[in-house]
């Protein structure tokens, strides 16, 4: 076995201070980035903290009950959060989604949904909100998510065998519940469901095909992730990507797939449907096939701070504004300035560059800025 090195700089600590520019930019919903890509996608990450300790995500040797979660103190209050949301949306943001960590441990979540479900994108319309989830606490809240205005939520789910799935969450946690849990989504009216599966070659890569067969005519769209290199703790190996040609292929030999055509520019999924009508399937290639041309994410941390790709090593933090005397216009100038400058398009240089060399720091954690 190869040895692995987990380092233990705190990259939360290392951020930019977010400023007011001189002159204000205004929120036109038209803001584009360096490369022109508009801002669309805002992902929230509502907690650092998670009941499971998946190995490609938050390893129990570095997570364990010394890692320095933030205090509750240094979180954004629901009020931060929509004050700064409601800024983004004036820039264009359609789409909120809830992260982590994990989001459901995230006391009272409700009330934030219903603060969200209230802002109106530049065209008048409703937020398309949605939040990602392990499942675990999903078959008790979904009820009360529904009716606080999420929309649909996306479970993770990395296998159907038990052993396989207790081992993978190395918190031992069955998966009858999180089915459960995706039931229970179901019944609320939290569709279309997304069921996310990392696909870890040689650790889950026979469950490719259960999972395909279990979801199959169910109306839930299951995708399969690409391991990826994110954070700094997780060990990745390129070994242990399964390339989304591959499992495609594997699921096609069995159940004929035909390719359909992305639901959205920005997509991140490859969308394949099976040939007998009964659903479709997504490949997320984040490894193999660089997204970033139509990336229009950004990413806010726990804490406050603007995360411009997730493979980031600052933040840029906003929490000084958020908290001190700075209007809401200032603080849409200062977000719009941040995105003005975001020229980031790691996975299109992953390839030709030595580990850590994109800009000569180490990544910030997946559990810190949410998937
Ligand atoms: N705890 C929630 C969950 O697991 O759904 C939300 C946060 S989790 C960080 C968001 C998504 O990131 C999950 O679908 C998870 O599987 C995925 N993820 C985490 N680490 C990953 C990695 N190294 N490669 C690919 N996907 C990863
Ligand atoms: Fe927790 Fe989600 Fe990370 Fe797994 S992937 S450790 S459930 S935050
Ligand atoms: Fe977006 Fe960064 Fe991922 Fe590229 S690597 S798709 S810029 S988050």
């Amino acid at each position: 076995m190869s040895e692995r090195v987990i380092p233990l700089v705190d990259q939360r600590l290392q951020s930019l201070a977010a400023t007011v520019p001189s002159t204000p930019i205004a929120a036109t919903g038209l803001l584009g980035d360096a490369l022109g890509r508009p801002l669309r996608d805002l992902r929230i990450s509502v907690t650092d903290r998670c009941n499971f300790r998946c190995s490609y995500c938050m390893p129990k040797e570095v997570f364990d009950k010394d890692y320095p979660y933030l205090p509750h103190s240094a979180l954004l209050s629901f009020e931060e959060i929509t004050r700064v949301a409601r800024q983004f949306v004036a820039h264009g943001v359609q789409k909120i989604r809830l992260t982590g960590g994990e989001p459901l441990l995230r006391k009272h979540i409700e009330i934030l949904i219903e603060q969200l479900a209230a802002l109106r994108t530049v065209e008048g319309q409703p937020l398309d909100i949605t939040l990602t989830t392990n499942g675990s606490l999903l078959e008790r809240k979904a009820v009360a998510l529904k009716a606080a205005g999420l929309r649909r939520v996306t479970v993770s789910l990395d296998g159907l065998d038990d052993t396989v799935f207790r081992a993978m969450n190395d918190v031992d946690f069955p998966v009858a519940d999180v089915l459960r849990g995706i039931a229970a989504a179901q019944a609320a009216g939290l569709g279309p469901i997304k069921v996310n599966m990392v696909v870890k070659r040689g650790t889950n890569d026979h469950e490719i095909l259960p999972m395909a067969r279990h979801f199959k005519g169910t109306g839930i769209v299951l995708r399969f992730i690409e391991y990826m290199d994110v954070g700094a703790t997780n060990g990745w190996r390129m070994d242990e990507v399964m390339p989304s040609a591959e499992v495609v292929k594997r699921i096609h030999a069995e159940l004929p797939l035909v390719q359909l055509d992305p639901a959205a520019p920005g997509e991140t999924a490859e969308r394949w449907g099976y040939a007998d009508g009964t659903g479709e399937i997504g490949v997320i290639s984040s490894v193999t096939q660089a997204f970033c041309r139509d990336c229009n994410r950004a990413r806010l941390s726990t804490e406050g701070k603007l995360y411009l790709c997730l493979f980031a090593t600052q933040g840029h933090d906003l929490k000084p504004l958020v908290r001190g005397q700075a209007s809401d216009e200032q603080l849409a100038s200062a977000i719009a300035q941040i995105w003005q400058g975001r020229d980031d398009r790691y996975s299109e240089l992953r390839a030709s560059l030595p580990p850590d060399a994109s800009t000569g720091g180490r990544r910030v954690e997946m559990s810190y800025i949410g998937g």
